[in-house]
């Protein structure tokens, strides 16, 4: 046991009789207790009982560039001692805030030039959602409301975030999905390809897209957001004919895109964004995670030229947040994005690690269970199969295999998790090549 905490059974005892986890079945964990982390340094976290535990995961797909970093620490220091809270609703502003919207500005593509901050992914969708359908209202088309979607898109958690996302489990609790929001399926070749070529399939299912806008009337339809790659969903990497489509098609009927950024941004594809990966070209761009890397919550609505300049222009915008653009949290997503570039942390995983990665991870096909393997920069998954050649799902209850594994990995201090029976990795931005020898033989 480490210094300075309660025994782990008494800290599980406490968690259980008071602590609600989120995404959790919560008599099942408390029966069993939860694991109590208690530090971090680099890629590896470590538990009350002193295990070191390599972090597949990245926290929440968050620590970008490892954990424990002292800069950092000195960064939100010096900032709570400067100015640890002030607003920018009531005509005024602070250099945290609009240092790091400048420095935002620099390093998003295309003309995404303004910033709008919020407190997380989700309260960052809901901004989102808000400004593409005040927008129509302000163009002089209030008809154009409903937002477009996909099925297994995780957009975030609350009322509005938690409806544009397509998880039906979620769907099932509390109310939602709010009126307004439409989905199409997503580009997963593997479970759902069937007969077709990735080729045919990637073009079919961007198509969906096409068909839902004319099904519904482009006279009404306001946005589509979507994942460069679906993270939660599974790290689903669509065939390569579905983002020109998709572009195109948005081109076409002049429907606002707004890439959900919040995994994939701040260099998890291999360029700072998603969308340079796929050659997209967002007008609202959502980032959270990796803006901070997890050290502390903030999101951003990255808006382009285009969209700031109808909603600057049509008087208040009546929302924000008490934490939109706070101090302490910009300053710290300053100093995490000052060391990312000054240690070339993109372009050096870009050209070694991740290759390095990509090819151990494509070698876990050998394996007779494993079926798909993908992987784009630093985030990557396996599709779990009993048949490979017929792309075959598990007879048991879906989840379960991966859930095992999941578990086995865990208790090997190893995190990876698990989206049904898909396995999947997204590894700090920092990981050393030795690191990633232990990762793949923590998991085999
Ligand atoms: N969007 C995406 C793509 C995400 O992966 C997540 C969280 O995992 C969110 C939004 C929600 O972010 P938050 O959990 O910070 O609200």
């Amino acid at each position: 046991m480490l210094e300075n905490h309660r025994p782990t059974s008494e800290m599980q005892a406490l968690d259980a009789a008071h602590h609600m986890h989120p995404f959790t079945d919560g008599d099942a964990l408390n029966a069993k207790g939860a694991r109590i982390i208690t530090s971090a340094k680099g890629v590896f976290v470590t538990d009350s009982e002193g295990e070191q535990i390599l972090d597949g995961m990245a926290g929440l797909w968050c620590v970008n560039i490892g954990y424990g970093r002292e800069e950092i620490a000195e960064a939100a220091a010096r900032q709570i001692r400067q100015l640890s809270y002030y607003n920018t609703f009531f005509q005024t502003s602070h250099p945290p805030a609009l240092e790091l919207a400048a420095k935002l500005a620099e390093l998003a593509p295309g003309d995404l030039n303004h910033v709008f901050f919020n407190g997380s992914g989700s309260d960052s969708n809901d901004t989102n959602m808000r400004m593409a359908r005040h927008y129509w209202q302000l163009k002089g088309k209030p008809e154009k409301q409903i937002i477009l979607s996909r099925w297994n898109a995780y957009h975030g958690s609350t009322m509005g975030s938690g409806s544009l996302s397509g998880m039906k489990a979620m769907h099932k609790q509390g109310g939602l999905p709010i009126p307004g929001i439409d989905w199409i399926n997503q580009p997963d070749w593997w479970s759902e390809g069937g007969e077709m070529s990735p080729e045919e399939f990637g073009l079919a299912r961007a198509r969906e897209l096409e068909a839902k806008i004319l099904d519904l009337g482009e006279d009404k339809v306001a946005a589509f957001i979507a994942e460069p790659i679906q993270g939660a969903g599974g790290v689903i990497v669509p065939p390569e004919t579905y983002w020109p489509e998709i572009q195109r098609i948005v081109d076409k009927y002049g429907i606002l895109l707004i890439a959900d950024e919040v995994i994939c941004g701040f260099g998890r594809t291999g360029n700072w964004f998603g969308t340079q990966t796929f050659g997209l070209r967002p007008d609202i761009m959502t980032i959270a995670k990796g803006l901070s890397s997890g050290y502390v919550p903030i999101g951003g609505s990255l808006v382009s030229d285009k969209v700031a300049k109808v909603i600057n222009a049509g008087g208040e915008f009546a929302h924000g947040y008490t934490y939109s653009a706070h101090p302490v949290a910009a300053a710290i997503a300053l100093e995490n994005l000052r060391i990312m570039q000054d240690e070339k942390i993109v372009e050096k995983m870009a050209a070694d690690t991740a290759p390095y990665l990509k090819t151990k991870w494509e070698a876990l096909t050998a394996h007779p269970m494993v079926g798909e393997a993908k992987i784009v920069g630093m985030m990557a998954s396996i599709a779990l199969t009993p048949d490979k050649a017929a792309r075959a799902k598990f007879a048991s209850k879906e989840g379960t295999v991966g859930l095992i594994c999941r578990e086995r990995c865990f208790a090997n201090n190893l995190v990876m998790r698990h989206v049904g029976d898909r396995m999947v990795i997204a590894p700090p931005l920092v990981i050393s090549r030795a690191e990633i020898d232990m990762l793949i033989e923590r998991a085999i």
